[in-house]
Parts: structure tokens; C-alpha cells; sequence
């Protein structure tokens, strides 16, 4: 039962607005329940806010403005209200900020949205002039249906005005109906593809998996992860209960959406970026209701108000996208395992490589751990080997090895695609003067400009700030002295369509493409094999399925193990593995070749050898020992300031404030200028927090930082579990 307030009662409503504290209201006539959603003024605003309790501040009560309204929306679930207030707590942001993840959708507040619809009624009327009849005939031809304004605008060819007229005259009836239509019930009973014996088991193994709410679902590239938690999701429906599937990105929303309709028969309901606002305003709504039985999304979705949350899957669980870097920072699946455990929601984690923390987790038996070893349908999983390149001639400016380029030529005879991988966008990283060695760098931001030769623009990928290519020097002014150091993903493409001229190129790069649907395009090209040779960027290596595909060819594999980043083996690791897994999906066998200038490197050597596990255990190790998550904890302070001045202050403030914290063993390293010291204008300073891993992190951050926070134009952010050292 949820708590009901009477009309006089004073409560506590948590507004989305940033004051840092919820404000007391006196209950309206209507009455509200805990977690209802209203609508209050906060000075000169009219603001949506949340019911959060009884008020326990001591106010006279003639002073407390009343709620305006409650809106006709079925109140927020305690779990929900509950699992804002531990995002709040675990990530050091106020609940107005995470309340704002959980109410983004465009007039909530507002009444219901009508659609219109006109149709026949009477044509007993005097003045019946040729565009009146011409819709009256019209009206009356169809008489059984009902059509909006502009249809009959169009197929009648007359003016708004027209219909108006005819409507005061009782000519032409309205009917009004909401406009957020239902979703289509999705079917569970349907039967799914046949599943392997495998995914049989798997499938089995999870309906087992009892009191253990987490899964670790791992599967190797092309094992059918998906058909196996597509049976998890329809015992979840068939339980009355809602479902939600994260993904990581929206290029692969459409081709998961079809295989969810192709399974329940209808399209489950979608939230991303990508979605219009009256999309967006109905999923929400039918979420609340209870009604809408699956969604499928980006990371917020996790925000969304389900009433009976029975299923959360996070699909390429180790996926850095989900870590969200601005805001409030928050890592998804962390989350999603969090929301389950508070909503006795199962939640499954799937992977063909999954995030170190993940795979701990599932050794120590905190999640459950479900394996899939073998591709669906026979297919085997490419072999890898490497390209010295040490030895290999190569001239400058060029990046295909001769041994990749006999290969491609070989795939080509055979009418086979290949796929030439380099995780960097644009046509050159840098750009430099050769009389006077000046780099082209941002000049608010310390990081060198990216050439983009398909925009004809130089674009910093700091703060996104674009100019004009110059053909001149800024610093000695010589004429015709710039050149490019370096490849990009267009610069690789021009490379290749010299080499093989008459082959059909397709570049995959995320700047490429304005339009979800402009990329689905290109996406639909490459599986129907009308290219040749794919050249892209990490893009590529996010589950998409290309079933011609026989050859991976890794430009450069040493790129990522470059820099101090914690998760750089990791992340490589996963990288090529996935990128490698695109290849031989079907009955051919794929192959993948890296160009590397350190063949010996553990991750690469783990790469050649295929043992996924060695490679786990031996990070696992590396990390514990150097106390590094998942076997520490660690936190990042980012200090940034217009003034370096004050933010170097502000930094060797918060270092001599923090003895309490270093005599309870806390490491704390820094302030020191951030890999990226300069960032649209603003100088930043990095620390980093080093605990154990049960230290209670969270409350002694709060009490060190909070007290400091935005002095002397300086912002302090606190980044719990960091992603990004930069
Ligand atoms: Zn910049
Ligand atoms: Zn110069």
C-alpha cells in the first residue's frame, strides 16, 4: 500500500531543479500519495517535483505555499524512489540531479494530448460552395472513417479553413482521442528460433540461477547471446512483469528491434537520443502504466518508471559507453545491478568479453556465471596472427602491410569483403608546419587539432570547436609547408581506393553519419555485400553482423596500449576480440591479421592465443596486486577553473585538508595538471583516490569536497569508478 497525504498535511517534495534539498508543501485538496508527481511554484517558476515523505522541518504552517496540482500519473514506486536515493548516495550528486534522469520527458505536467479527427455528419447546410462539397463528398464517400486535419487538406486540396467552417456548421463532426496509442501487446508464447543444445542449457541454467539476481552471460562472438536472453525476456512477459535491454549504441537499436519483433510479433517500446519527443512522452506513460512490456534503450532508460521490473539485460555489458561522463556520472550496468537488487529484478549481463569486474565477479560467485562456447549454426571463430611489422617495408605515409594488401587481394578474387579496422576518426591526428615544426593545436583546449578532409575542416576532439583548413602557417606564415602525421579512418580510405580502385569502399566512422537511418543504410550495404572492403572505427566493432565478411585486418594494435589508462590492456583486449568476431559468421571460416610493432606484448600474445580466460586471470592478478578496481576502489577529483591560479589553490587546499582521510589509509596522488590540462578555455587539475576496496569511499568524499565546492570560480566534479583518466 502506498502512503495517502490529506488535504493540510505537510510533505517534503524533492524538486528536479538544483537546490539541494527538498522543500515542504502543504497537501492540496486532492490528497497525494507518496512518490506522486506534482506540480509547485519555486519563486517566480511553476516546477514538476516528486512527494518524498512526511515533512519533518518545523515550519508555521501558514507560511507553506500549497502543491498546485497532482498530476493524473500513477505515483513513483518506493523502488524506484529508493533507487534514486542510492545513485545519489553511491555517486555524490544531489537527488534533484538523478531525479531529472528519471522525469527527462517533455510535459509531464501538462494535460493529455488529443488528437483530432473529422468525419462525415450532414450536408443539409445553406451556402455549399465547390470546396464544401468537394470535402462533404469526400466525407461521405468514406463515411465510415474519420481522417485528421491535413489528410483532408491534402486529398481534397482545400484550405484549413474549409473544414473549420463546415465544423461550426455541423456539417462535419470531431472526435478526440489520446494521442499516445498503446503499444502492441508482444507475444511470449510464440516460438523462438530452434536454440542449440548449448543455448538450451544455458537458458536452463539462468531459469535456475535462484536467489543470485546477477548473471554474467559470456559467449564467444556469434555464439547467440541474444536467442538466449530473448527466452529470459519472454519468461518475463509471460509473468506480467516489464523488461528492459540496454544497448550501447544506437546504430544497433534498429537491427535488435527487428529480431525483437520478428520473436514477440510486435515492436517493443524504444528510448534513446535518437526518438521524437511524442515517442519519448508515450513510452514514459505506458512505462508508468505498467503497460508497455519491453523497452529497449540507451543507459537512461534505466531511469524509466516501471511498475513491476522483472528482467534488466545489459547487453555488451563491458561496453565504455555506459559509463556516463558528464552530469551526473554514473556507470550503467553498475546501476542496472544496483536497480536489481532493489526491485528482486533479474539482471543478465552479457558478453562476448566482459569488463574485468564482471568476470571477478562471476569467479568469486557473486554473479552467476553462464557460458557459450560455441558459435551458432557450426561457424568457427577466426584465427588471429600477427603482422611484424618491424619487417615489413612500408613506405611513408602508407599503413598496408604487403602481407595484408596479397590477403585482401585474395579475399577480393574470391568475392569475399574485408574489413580494415583503426580506432581513430578523421584523415590525420596532426597536422604540422614542416619549416617550422608548429602543430596545429585548439586554442582553447591543450590538444591538437584532427583533420577531417570529408568536412574539409580541422575539428578538436576535446571541445568539438571546427576552423578552416589553412594554407598557410599561423606561426612563420610559409605557403605550402603544412602536412599530415599520421592516419585516420579517411585517410586509410583514400590509401585503399588508390590500392584497389575499382573495389566498392564503405567507410564506417560515427562523424560520418548525420542520421541513425543514414547509417542504417550503409550498415544494410555491407550485409547485403554490395561492398567490397569496410574501412572503420571502433563502430564496427559493436555486435553488427556481417555475414560475407571473411577477413579482419587490425591497422594498428599498439594504438590503445599506448598511455597510463588503467583499463588500456583491457580495453584493447576487447576491442580487437570484438573486431576480430565480426568476421566468419557463417559457413566460410575468418581470419584476422594485426599489424603490431610489439608482437610480444601480453595483450597481443593473449590475442594470437585465443586463451580469454589466461588473459583474465593474468589482469585480475596484476590489478589486485597493484590494489586497483576491482580489487581497490578507486575516485577521481577533476578541478577546472577559467584562473590556474585558483584552481591550483583550490587543489593544494583539498591535499591539506585530506589528512584524516590518508591517516584511514586512503592513497590520495596529485593535484597534477590532467592529461588534457586545458579544456574549452578552462585549466584542469587531476586527483585520484585510492582505497580499499570496502572503505565506505562515498562519506568521507563528501565531507573533504563538498565543503570546497565551487570556491573562486572553481568546479570540483567527483568521479566514483572511473573510466576516464584524462
Ligand atoms: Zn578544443
Ligand atoms: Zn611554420
Amino acid at each position: 500500500m502506498t502512503d495517502f497525504f490529506k488535504k493540510g498535511e505537510i510533505v517534503s517534495v524533492q524538486v528536479t531543479q538544483p537546490i539541494g534539498t527538498a522543500l515542504s508543501y502543504k497537501v492540496p485538496s486532492e490528497g497525494c500519495y507518496l512518490g506522486s508527481y506534482v506540480q509547485v511554484t519555486l519563486g517566480q517558476k511553476e516546477v514538476i517535483g516528486v512527494v518524498w515523505g512526511l515533512s519533518t522541518i518545523n515550519l508555521e504552517a501558514d507560511k507553506i505555499k500549497v502543491i498546485l496540482k497532482t498530476l493524473k500519473i500513477k505515483p513513483m514506486t518506493n523502488e524506484l524512489m529508493n533507487f534514486l536515493e542510492k545513485v545519489s548516495l553511491y555517486t555524490i550528486t544531489p537527488l534533484s540531479s538523478v531525479l531529472r534522469l528519471a522525469t527527462r520527458v517533455p510535459n509531464l505536467g501538462s494535460a493529455e494530448v488529443m488528437n483530432k479527427k473529422y468525419s462525415f455528419s450532414s450536408d443539409e447546410i445553406k451556402k455549399l460552395t465547390t470546396s464544401r462539397s468537394k470535402v462533404l463528398n469526400f466525407l461521405k464517400e468514406n463515411h465510415n472513417l474519420n481522417f485528421e486535419l491535413s489528410e483532408i487538406v491534402k486529398k481534397c486540396g482545400v484550405s484549413p479553413s474549409v473544414i473549420h467552417g463546415l465544423v461550426s456548421l455541423e456539417a462535419i463532426s470531431v472526435d478526440y482521442t489520446p494521442k499516445d496509442q498503446e503499444f502492441l501487446s508482444l507475444n511470449p508464447f510464440v516460438k523462438g528460433k530452434l536454440l542449440t543444445d548449448e543455448q538450451t542449457l544455458a537458458v536452463k541454467k539462468i531459469r535456475g540461477a535462484g536467489t543470485c539476481n546477477t548473471i554474467l552471460l559470456n559467449g564467444v562472438t556469434g555464439s547467440g547471446k541474444t536467442e538466449v536472453y530473448l527466452e529470459c525476456i519472454a519468461d518475463c512477459i509471460k509473468e506480467n512483469k516489464q523488461a528492459l535491454v540496454l544497448l550501447p549504441e544506437i546504430g544497433l537499436t534498429a537491427e535488435f528491434l527487428a529480431r525483437v519483433e520478428a520473436r514477440f510479433g510486435a515492436r517493443p517500446g524504444e528510448w534513446h537520443s535518437g526518438i521524437n519527443v511524442t515517442e519519448r512522452r508515450r513510452v514514459w506513460k505506458m512505462v508508468s502504466q505498467g503497460k508497455l512490456q519491453l523497452v529497449v534503450g540507451a543507459r537512461s532508460a534505466l531511469f524509466l518508471p516501471f511498475q513491476t521490473l522483472g528482467l534488466i539485460v545489459v547487453d555488451e555489458e563491458h561496453d565504455h559507453s555506459y559509463k556516463q561522463d558528464d552530469g551526473v556520472l554514473y556507470n550503467a550496468r553498475d546501476m542496472a545491478v544496483f536497480r536489481g537488487s532493489l526491485s528482486t529484478a533479474r539482471v543478465v549481463l552479457a558478453s562476448a568479453t566482459p569488463s574485468l569486474e564482471s568476470w571477478v565477479n562471476a569467479r568469486k560467485g557473486k554473479y552467476f556465471g553462464v557460458n557459450l562456447e560455441w558459435r551458432y549454426g557450426g561457424a568457427t571463430l577466426p584465427s588471429i596472427t600477427a603482422i611484424d611489422m618491424r619487417s615489413e617495408s612500408l613506405s611513408s605515409g602508407k599503413w598496408i602491410s604487403p602481407t595484408l594488401l596479397d590477403k585482401i587481394k585474395e579475399k577480393l578474387e574470391k568475392g569475399e569483403q574485408t574489413l580494415l579496422f583503426l580506432n581513430r576518426r578523421g584523415y590525420a591526428p596532426v597536422t604540422i608546419c614542416r619549416s617550422c615544426g608548429e602543430q596545429i593545436s585548439c586554442n582553447q583546449c591543450d590538444s591538437r587539432m584532427v583533420q577531417h578532409r570529408f568536412v574539409e575542416r580541422l575539428i578538436c576532439h576535446q571541445c568539438g570547436k571546427t576552423s578552416k583548413i589553412p594554407n598557410k602557417c599561423n606561426s612563420c606564415n610559409s605557403d605550402n609547408t603544412l602536412s599530415v602525421v599520421g592516419p585516420g579512418i579517411e585517410r586509410l580510405a583514400e590509401e585503399v581506393t588508390k590500392l584497389f580502385p575499382t573495389a566498392r569502399i564503405g567507410v564506417l566512422s560515427s562523424d560520418l553519419f548525420s542520421t541513425p537511418a543514414s547509417l542504417r543504410k550503409q550498415l544494410s550495404e555491407i550485409e547485403n555485400g554490395n561492398i567490397d572492403i569496410i574501412v572503420g572505427t571502433q563502430l564496427v566493432a559493436k555486435g553488427h553482423n556481417f555475414p560475407k565478411l571473411t577477413l579482419v585486418g587490425v591497422i594498428d594494435a599498439d594504438l590503445g596500449l599506448q598511455g597510463a589508462d588503467l583499463r588500456a590492456a583491457e580495453r584493447t583486449f576487447q576491442l580487437i576480440n570484438q573486431v576480430s568476431g565480426r568476421a566468419g559468421r557463417q559457413n566460410k571460416a575468418g581470419e584476422t591479421l594485426i599489424q603490431t610493432y610489439d608482437p610480444e606484448h601480453r595483450v597481443i600474445r593473449a590475442l594470437l592465443e585465443a586463451d580469454l580466460e589466461k588473459f583474465w586471470s593474468l589482469e585480475a592478478s596484476d590489478r589486485e596486486k597493484a590494489g586497483a578496481p576491482p580489487f581497490g576502489r578507486f575516485a577521481g577529483i577533476i578541478l577546472s577553473g577559467a584562473n590556474l591560479k585558483n584552481v591550483e589553490d583550490i587543489g593544494k587546499i583539498l591535499f591539506n585538508n585530506s589528512t584524516n582521510l590518508r591517516n584511514s589509509g586512503v592513497q590520495i596522488f596529485g593535484p597534477a595538471p590532467a592529461p588534457f590540462s586545458r579544456i574549452k578555455g578552462k585549466y584542469r587539475q587531476r586527483m585520484l583516490v585510492k582505497a580499499e576496496k570496502d572503505f565506505p569511499i562515498q562519506r568521507f568524499l563528501k565531507n573533504w569536497v563538498l565543503t570546497l565546492k565551487s570556491q573562486k570560480g572553481v568546479r570540483i566534479q567527483i568521479d566514483i569508478d572511473p573510466y576516464n583518466f584524462l
